[in-house]
C-alpha cells in the first residue's frame, strides 16, 4: 500500500486542514517534552508567529532511564490542545503505549510513533485502527525498507495518513547525536507516495547544526521539518541541549522559506 508503484502520484495528507506532501511542507515545531502552560503558550506563539503550521511537544517521553522525567501524561495532553485551539494550529504528540492511542487521539490531531517504538508493531496496528494522521520515525537502526513495512502496518489498518520522518541514524563518530541521512529523502520519494519530513534536532543534537541540516533537507525535497524549540533550554526538561531558541527558529524559518521558494 505504500509503494509509488502502485499509487504513482504523492499523497497529500491532511493534519486538520493543515496539509503535508504533494509541495506543501509540514513545519512542526515545539519542546521535546510538554511542560508548563505559560511556558507552552510563549514557545507556541512564537515559532507559530515564524511560519510553523504544526505544534509539537511530547506528554509520554520514552526515556533511556527510568528515572528521568517521563511527561506530563494526561495533563500534558490537556495543555497542549489548549495550546492548538489557542492558536488555531495542529498539535502532534508521541503515543508509546498501544493502551493510550484512544486517549491521546482524543486531544491530539497528530499521533507520533518515535524512533524507538518504529517497530513496536502492536503500537503500530492500534495506530493505524485510529483515524488520525501518523508520524512515524525512522527507527535509529532501521533500514528504509524497514521504515516502509513499519507504514504498511498502519496503512493495512486502513489508515491512509502516515508521514515519514528522517531523524538520523546510529553513526560511530560521536560529533553528532546520530547521523543525519540525508539521501534518505528522495531514496523514500522513490519508493513510496508517502510524504517525508526531517528532524535535524534528533539527527544532530547539535542546535548550531540544526540550520544548515533543515536546509540540506529541504533541498534533498523534503516536505517538512521538525524542529524543537525552547525558550529556556538549560531548564528544558529533555533535549534541552539540542533546542533552539525561539528567535533561532525564527531566523531558520526564515531561510527555510527562502530555500523553499528556490525549489
Ligand atoms: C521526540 O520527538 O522528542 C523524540 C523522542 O524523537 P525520536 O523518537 O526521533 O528520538
Ligand atoms: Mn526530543
Amino acid at each position: 500500500l505504500a509503494s509509488r508503484e502502485a499509487h504513482p502520484e504523492s499523497s497529500v495528507i491532511d493534519v486538520s486542514g493543515v496539509k503535508i506532501g504533494g509541495g506543501n511542507l509540514g513545519m512542526i515545531a515545539g519542546p521535546c517534552s510538554v511542560e508548563d502552560r505559560d511556558r507552552m503558550m510563549r514557545i507556541a506563539e512564537s515559532v507559530c508567529e515564524s511560519g510553523a503550521n504544526v505544534f509539537r511537544g511530547g506528554a509520554y517521553k520514552p526515556r533511556t532511564s527510568p528515572y528521568a522525567f517521563q511527561g506530563l501524561g494526561e495533563a500534558g495532553l490537556q495543555i497542549l490542545r489548549e495550546v492548538g485551539d489557542r492558536f488555531g494550529v495542529p498539535v502532534v504528540t508521541e503515543v508509546t503505549d498501544p493502551r493510550n492511542v484512544e486517549l491521546v487521539s482524543q486531544y491530539a490531531d497528530m499521533l507520533q510513533v518515535g524512533a524507538r517504538n518504529m517497530q513496536n508493531f502492536v503500537l503500530l496496528t492500534e495506530v493505524g485502527r485510529s483515524r488520525r494522521p501518523v508520524l512515524l520515525k525512522r527507527g535509529m537502526s532501521a533500514t528504509i525498507a524497514d521504515l516502509l513495512m513499519s507504514a504498511e502496518y498502519i496503512l493495512s489498518e486502513g489508515n491512509s495518513n502516515v508521514v515519514l520522518c528522517e531523524r538520523g541514524v546510529k553513526g560511530f563518530d560521536p560529533s553528532t547525536r546520530n547521523l543525519f541521512d540525508v539521501a534518505a529523502v528522495p531514496v523514500v520519494q522513490g519508493l513510496t507516495h508517502l510524504p517525508i519530513i526531517v528532524d535535524p534536532s534528533h539527527a544532530t543534537g547539535r542546535p548550531d547544526l540544526i540550520p544548515p541540516c533543515a536546509l540540506a533537507g529541504l533541498a534533498a525535497g523534503a516536505d517538512g521539518v521538525h524542529i524543537e524549540v525552547h525558550d529556556c533550554p538549560e531548564e528544558a526538561k529533555s533535549d534541552g541541549p539540542q533546542a533552539l531558541l525561539p528567535e533561532q527558529y525564527k531566523q531558520i524559518s526564515h531561510q527555510m522559506r527562502l530555500m523553499a521558494d528556490l525549489l
